[in-house]
């Protein structure tokens, strides 16, 4: 019987962490796993990224050759920009209603307070360095920064997305606008990319089972004192609970806004959904999320190859509501007190904060620092907060990108479908990729 991916990757990830507990039992255990498994994923992630830039050109400079109309494109931009804002918006509202609930500020002790800060001072502290340098820019730095003035430049850096996508459409409208007979070789040479580059995903999802089992495996072994998860239980419950009321929000409205069900929506995007809890990066995840939407929920590349690669850069719904929870947490523990208006400043700047957060591990608690910042929280508190939710920040990780990669999705489909871009799905199968290559 053929295994479905995600029930591949699903036991990849669980033997990961079965090998991981079992082996850091033994004293040359997590050196063992850090010199000869761990490699593994990290080769992985690489690939997935070194592709992420070919597919973002081919796939868009695709998707806008097969507009019949420029017209569409504004359409599409528009309403992806407004869903976007009211998905960030309606997630950090759920983050604030459930912090507000459980309180977990409150449930802290003195004791694991004080311990906390001393443990993790100094990485609270690198985090703090990093917000600091995106801090000191003006207002409209963040429109110049998307122009690049050098494509291969911009190409030259993952972290550069939007350069790359602002040269892509420009580029693609151009390319709309000439000559049909000078217009068809490109077209035809980029369409013929895009299916080599999609191949590629193919083949290296053929590992991502053996991957996510060495990643798993390095996190645990890496994974310092598990007493902590417990001293931090109520605020790790807060974000949980938000992310998973979150996906519920996306499941309604794969119901009910798209016609859709829920279970077929999950069953495509579970692979992908895995990929960002394993590598904690939506960046990395992102050619996965592609070929997810397009082939298996049937999202025309007219929308996907922009919708995706946006939404990967600044739509993070998972990273907004944990950082309204975590601000709310950090100044309940600290004894901050914070008024309804500061409610309001947090839903303004976890807004921009996640759409500013690169999207790779940890970017989301360093651009919590501007949240927090924005409230009035001095240098000194600042720092004793961070190291408070430092120690549970890379499960909690996992867990947000996984939402992050998910509102994508979903948004992908709401947009597809607001303009008649959904198509019925034309699913490959993965194992038949392995047969070719066998
Ligand atoms: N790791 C997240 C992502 O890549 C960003 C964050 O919240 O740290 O989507």
């Amino acid at each position: 019987m053929k295994l479905a991916l995600h029930w591949k990757i699903l036991i990849g990830m669980a033997l990961g962490v079965l090998a991981g507990i079992l082996l850091r039992n033994f004293s040359w255990g997590p050196e063992f796993i850090s010199d000869w498994i761990k490699p593994l994923g990290t080769i992985f992630i690489r690939l997935l990224k070194l592709i992420a830039i070919p597919l973002i050109i081919a796939s868009l400079i695709k998707g806008i050759s097969d507009l019949k109309d420029i017209s569409k494109f504004s359409t599409i931009g528009g309403r992806t920009i407004v869903a976007y804002l009211i998905s960030t918006v309606i997630a950090i509202s759920i983050g604030l209603l459930i912090v507000n609930m459980i309180d977990p500020g409150d449930k802290i002790s003195d004791e694991t307070l004080t311990e906390l800060s001393q443990a993790y001072a100094s990485d609270a502290t690198k985090r703090i360095d990093s917000a600091q340098s995106q801090k000191t820019r003006g207002p409209l730095s963040f429109v110049v920064d998307m122009v690049p003035d050098n494509i291969f430049g911009a190409a030259s850096s993952n972290g550069n997305m939007l350069q790359v996508i602002f040269f892509v459409i420009f580029f693609g409208v151009s390319l709309l606008l000439i000559d049909p007979k000078r217009a068809g070789p490109v077209k035809d040479f980029f369409d013929g990319l895009n299916d080599v580059i999609l191949k590629m995903v193919d083949l290296i999802m053929l590992t991502a089972p053996y991957a996510v089992f060495a990643l798993l495996a390095a996190l645990v072994v890496e994974t310092s004192n598990p007493d902590i998860f417990v001293a931090l239980m109520w605020y790790a419950l807060s974000v949980v609970l938000g992310l998973i009321a979150m996906i519920f929000i996306y499941l309604l409205v794969v119901k009910f806004v798209i016609g859709k069900s829920p279970i077929w929506f999950l069953k495509g995007i579970s692979p992908a959904q895995l990929l960002a809890f394993s590598t904690s990066s939506s960046a990395a995840t992102l050619p996965v999320t592609m070929e997810r939407v397009e082939e298996h929920l049937g999202v025309e590349k007219e929308v996907s190859s922009f919708v995706l690669p946006v939404g990967a850069t600044i739509n993070m719904d998972g990273t907004s509501l944990y950082q309204a929870v975590a601000a709310i947490f950090i100044t309940q523990a600290l004894d901050f007190q914070l008024d309804f208006s500061d409610q309001l400043t947090i839903i303004l700047t976890a807004t921009m904060a996640s759409i500013g957060s690169a999207a790779v591990p940890g970017a989301g608690m360093v651009m919590l620092v501007i949240v927090l910042e924005a409230l009035g929280v001095p240098k000194e508190t600042l720092m004793i907060g961070l190291a408070l939710i430092f120690a549970v920040d890379r499960p909690l990780d996992m867990c947000r990108t996984v939402v992050n990669v998910t509102g994508d999705a979903t948004i992908a489909l709401l947009i597809g479908k607001s303009v008649g871009k959904l198509s019925e799905p034309k699913p490959k199968n993965w194992d038949d990729n392995l047969e070719q290559v066998r």
